[in-house]
């Protein structure tokens, strides 16, 4: 007799895992579609090489730590402060101490935290990693970005793509970052430059957003020529950087599927939705959801199928507005430091410095990044 499933998850993604976890905890049947290509990752001591860490918020802390994944220092670095530059002299401060907090964000090594739930996956009896679809009362599509189920289900993708990808590595710098997430917006391009390895490490995490064309060029560089293009956009703010890792570049979109559930089915993290990494936003998005459709399916009437649309629905309008917000936050902004405009530019500085000079709105704002 074959086996039978509460849930199937398609898409073994840092989602995909962490829904199939908290499924589990409910004691649901699940089963996990993982890729042929990724079985790999699931044997002992073989991490997959992203080079990204991801700015966790407080909210997504706790929701890896309930599953008892969530990674150590110096796996995760908590920020302290955050610094962000305009293109004119325009600056903002953000500290975590403004919003009595312990830190505005954790920087998170992505390899570090997807062995985490590779393990924790692998002890779940609950949970059955399987290598194609199974039949199940609910099937949650977890495939990131380029999901093909999602189409099979209906749902239509909408992307506006930038004109921009996203140039992710690692670097050493010669002094301590002191737990200071940096940003620069210049000219369109925005650099972020995100402290690792601990509070008193001197590693960072590089996420810069450029040109299609210019991170062709930049990729190409030797590493000491783009440690020189790098810090002729940042300085000395953090020492002479080395870099420690290969390149590796994302296109980059704000995309969305136009419905999320339909009967026996739902779409989470990237597969529905998708931002600019520019506020370091999209996972903490997909573990929120991952989060949201598991506390309303444990809390559905006794008599409800797990597919019912009418349950799902509650998922997906308790998410909409979250992640319609966050897409129209960082389309927004990006498309401020986009305008070339030298008007824009002294518009947008002054903005800054305005903002920077009104306590009660940067309050806010560290609320916002902090996931309070
Ligand atoms: C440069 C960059 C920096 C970022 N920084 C941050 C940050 O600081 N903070 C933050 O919150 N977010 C950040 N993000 C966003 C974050 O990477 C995504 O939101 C997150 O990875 C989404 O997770 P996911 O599990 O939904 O999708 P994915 O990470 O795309 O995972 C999908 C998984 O499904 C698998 N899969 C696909 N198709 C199938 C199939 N048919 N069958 C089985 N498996 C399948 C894939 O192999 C993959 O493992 C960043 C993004 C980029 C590009």
């Amino acid at each position: 007799m074959s086996k039978s499933f509460d849930v199937c998850i398609r898409g073994d993604g840092v989602v995909g895992r962490s829904l199939a976890l908290l499924l589990a905890r409910e004691r649901l049947r699940v089963a996990l579609v993982t890729r042929p290509d990724s079985a790999s990752a699931d044997q002992p001591g073989q991490a997959r090489t992203d080079v990204r860490a991801y700015a966790l918020n407080s909210a997504s802390r706790q929701v890896l730590e309930s599953l008892r994944v969530w990674p150590e220092a110096p796996f995760a670095t908590p920020v302290r402060e955050m610094r962000v530059w305009g293109d004119d002299g325009g600056r903002l401060d953000f500290s975590a101490d403004s919003v009595a907090q312990e830190a505005l964000a954790w920087i998170v090594d992505v390899p570090a935290l997807e062995q985490q739930l590779i393990q924790a996956v692998r002890y779940q009896p609950q949970i059955e990693t399987v290598q194609a679809p199974v039949k199940a009362a609910l099937t949650v599509i977890c495939e990131g970005r380029q999901s093909r189920s999602r189409d099979e289900f209906g749902a239509h993708w909408t992307v506006k793509p930038y004109p921009q990808k996203a140039i992710a590595a690692r670097l050493e710098a010669d002094a301590p970052h002191g737990g200071v997430a940096r940003q620069w917006f210049s000219g369109g391009d925005i650099l972020a430059l995100l402290p690792l390895s601990g509070a008193a490490g001197n590693s960072v995490a590089l996420v810069w957003s450029v040109s299609v064309e210019r991170a062709a060029a930049l990729e190409k560089l030797a590493p000491e020529e783009f440690c020189a293009a790098l810090q002729a956009v940042c300085g000395e703010e953090v020492g002479s950087l080395r870099l420690t890792s290969e390149r590796a570049s994302w296109p980059l979109a704000l995309s969305r599927a136009d419905h999320w559930v339909g009967p026996g089915w739902a779409l989470a993290g990237d597969a529905a939705h998708t931002v600019h990494p520019l506020s370091g936003q999209g996972l903490n998005l997909g573990l929120a959801d991952a989060a949201c459709l598991a506390s309303v399916l444990a809390q559905r009437e006794y008599w409800r199928e797990l597919g019912d649309e009418k349950l799902l629905r509650r998922y997906e309008r308790a998410r909409q507005a979250d992640v319609s917000a966050m897409g129209a936050v960082t389309d927004g902004l990006h498309g401020l430091f986009a305008q070339p405009d030298g008007r824009w530019q002294a518009l947008r500085n002054w903005g800054m410095k305005g903002f920077a000079r009104s306590a009660l709105l940067k309050r806010w704002v560290a609320r916002q990044a902090a996931g309070l």
